[in-house]
């Protein structure tokens, strides 16, 4: 059975400081060489030997100054690196000399020891100059370190002495578990009793806790941190099974929800507690972090009703996180109308502006972009997608107005929609609405369709193609190539455009086959009497091939990244 090794968070910090230290082959070490400087400062002293150095001979006693001064820089880096234990030891070492010398000179009236006696003293004077500032400079660096390693409020490690925790277990090469809790309702303790109440009844979760790693009532060995307002932190180490670990975070829960008095009033404290497992979850220290909060927060969702409260890190929660998280910002962006779009631009393999591909924009808080790729398949799942469909197609619309009426330009403006959007009831309607809102003919639209949909729904996909196609519309086939359609669907299906997924243009020009396979889609395209646009082209030599294979339309970096409808409409103005 695994042993509980050390009990005590303090003691624990304190080892991890220790750690840092010299080495003690470092004391051994300068103490061999003290005791071999001090043997030839003797014996060089002593006699009249001579020795020959560098071609030059010598008297051996030459060197006694030498030798004096190896074996006094030895003492001053033993106080320097072993403090206390490095000072005491150089004095002891210094004043045993002491008596010899002084007998020599008082006695034996040996003038020559006068040297060595004023040396020691001065080196006494100099290692206890060192000593004394060495232990103001160590205090100082002390007290610095507990505040990088202790949070003030509770007293408790941080997260950062867990982060050298965890850097320690992992070099010795133990097995632990990261546990994060966090406090329910503590919110509300704050609003309704005030900040004073909110940290008595942190300080006092703190205390319990504390107290709890500090004896030996668990099985295992914890360490209790806080991580951040009503976030703790617990790691685990010194278990045989992960039965233990929960049991142990067991005894913290239950030790938590014993009432507590605080100014006069009792609390009924419960938490969430989610856990990860390093080696078996991961190793890399701020992943076991995020495993563990994911966790945690996977408890808070589900908490309420289900009466869970303790959890391991999967990985399926963590996309349940993610796909959670984005969903928020979709909603929260819909609702403050923060969607918007770009507008990539379509050649002609002439390089001829066709028009442009709107797509759907997010930022997330940070100003940074969340992809389209993640943010529309939960938008999919989420059944939000017809409304971002719905924004980016009535913004699309504004743009195409806005193009008539400053330039009087043709152009056609591709909009995805999602198989889900194309199936609602009231689609066709809807459509046709913001056409007519902003008095646009509809053969500026271009509806982009994926080829799974011939497969899915094809009967009703049919019916409403067909609507949008008598409304004057024309239907694109999205990322063809992907899917499993059959040249008999593709037959069937009213398009008017094939786009020709960009994993086939990147693998163009790598082989001869691939090349003849983006020759035979075009083909078969022209076959069906459709229009075929390579979506993803990025140089010029695929440009080149495309054009010798007879492809239509051009979309891609080399000509042209999605980009803000201002530039798009700078872009129409130049072109005209
Ligand atoms: P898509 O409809 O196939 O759009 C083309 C994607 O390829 C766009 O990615 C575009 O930025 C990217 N692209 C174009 N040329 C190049 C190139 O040369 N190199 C590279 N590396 N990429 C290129 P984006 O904007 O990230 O959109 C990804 C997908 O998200 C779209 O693929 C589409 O399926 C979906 N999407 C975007 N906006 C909407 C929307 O409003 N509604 C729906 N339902 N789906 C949308
Ligand atoms: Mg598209
Ligand atoms: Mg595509």
């Amino acid at each position: 059975m695994t042993k509980k090794t050390n009990n005590g968070v303090d003691k624990t910090l304190r080892r991890l400081s220790l750690d840092r230290e010299t080495p003690k082959s470092a004391f051994i070490l300068l103490l061999l060489l003290y005791g071999i400087a001090t043997f030839l400062t003797i014996s060089s002293s002593n006699t009249q030997a001579e020795i020959t150095l560098f071609g030059e001979t010598m008297r051996f006693s030459a060197l006694t100054g030498v030798f004096s001064m190896l074996g006094s820089t030895c003492i001053i880096v033993l106080v320097m690196l072993f403090r206390k234990v490095g000072y005491f030891t150089a004095m002891f070492l210094l004043i045993v000399q002491l008596p010899g010398l002084i007998i020599n000179i008082v006695v034996r009236h040996s003038v020559k020891h006068l040297p060595g006696l004023f040396t020691s003293f001065m080196i006494i004077i100099a290692i206890t100059i060192i000593f004394l500032s060495n232990r103001k400079i160590l205090a100082y660096q002390k007290s610095i370190r507990d505040q990088a390693v202790t949070d003030s409020l509770t007293g408790l490690p941080n997260r950062f002495a867990c982060t050298e925790l965890m850097q320690d277990l992992l070099r010795r090469n133990s097995d632990f578990v990261v546990v994060s809790a966090d406090l329910n309702d503590f919110k509300s303790i704050n609003d309704t009793m005030g900040h004073s109440a909110g940290d008595a009844v942190l300080i006092e979760v703190a205390r319990r806790w504390r107290e709890l790693a500090n004896n030996t009532t668990t099985e295992t060995t914890e360490f209790v941190a806080r991580n951040s307002a009503d976030e703790f932190i617990l790691i685990i180490s010194d278990y045989d099974s992960l039965d233990d670990v929960e049991k142990t975070i067991e005894a913290y829960k239950a030790e938590l929800e014993k009432k507590m008095t605080i100014d006069d009033c009792d609390y009924y404290m419960t938490a969430c507690y989610g856990y990860a497992v390093c080696p078996d979850d991961s190793t890399v220290i701020d992943n076991i972090f995020t495993f563990a909060d994911a966790a945690m927060h996977e408890v808070k969702d589900k908490e309420i009703g289900h009466g869970i409260s303790i959890l391991r890190y999967t990985s399926e929660i963590l996309n349940a996180e993610k796909t959670i998280a984005i969903e928020r910002k979709i909603r929260n962006a819909l609702e403050q109308d923060k969607i918007f779009y770009h507008l990539q631009p379509q050649y002609d393999i002439d390089h001829k502006l066709r028009g442009f591909e709107a797509l759907a924009r997010l930022r997330d808080d940070d100003g940074s972009y969340i992809s389209p790729v993640d943010f529309i398949p939960v938008a999919e799942k989420t059944g939000l997608v017809d409304r971002i469909d719905m924004k980016v197609y009535e913004m699309a619309v504004d743009f195409i107005a806005k193009v008539i009426a400053e330039t009087g330009r043709h152009i056609t403006i591709s909009v995805n929609v999602s198989v889900r959007h194309l199936m609602k009831n009231n689609f066709i309607e809807e459509i046709r609405r913001v056409l007519e809102e902003r008095n646009v003919s509809a053969d500026h639209i271009e509806i982009e369709i994926t080829e799974s949909i011939m497969i899915d729904s094809a009967e009703k996909a049919l019916e409403r193609i067909e609507q949008l196609k008598a409304m004057g519309m024309k239907v694109a086939i999205d990322d063809f190539g992907t899917g499993y359609s059959s040249l008999s669907y593709l037959n069937s299906f009213p398009s008017d455009l094939l786009k020709i997924d960009k994993s086939f243009i990147d693998k163009m020009n790598l082989s001869d086959s691939s090349r003849q396979y983006v020759a035979m889609i075009i083909s078969i395209g022209h076959i069906l009497d459709l229009k075929v646009i390579s979506e993803g082209v990025e140089s010029a030599d695929q440009v080149d091939v495309l054009k010798d294979i007879g492809c239509d339309y051009i979309q891609g970096y080399v000509w042209g990244k999605p980009m803000p409808p201002e530039e798009a409409g700078k872009l129409v103005a130049e072109s005209a």
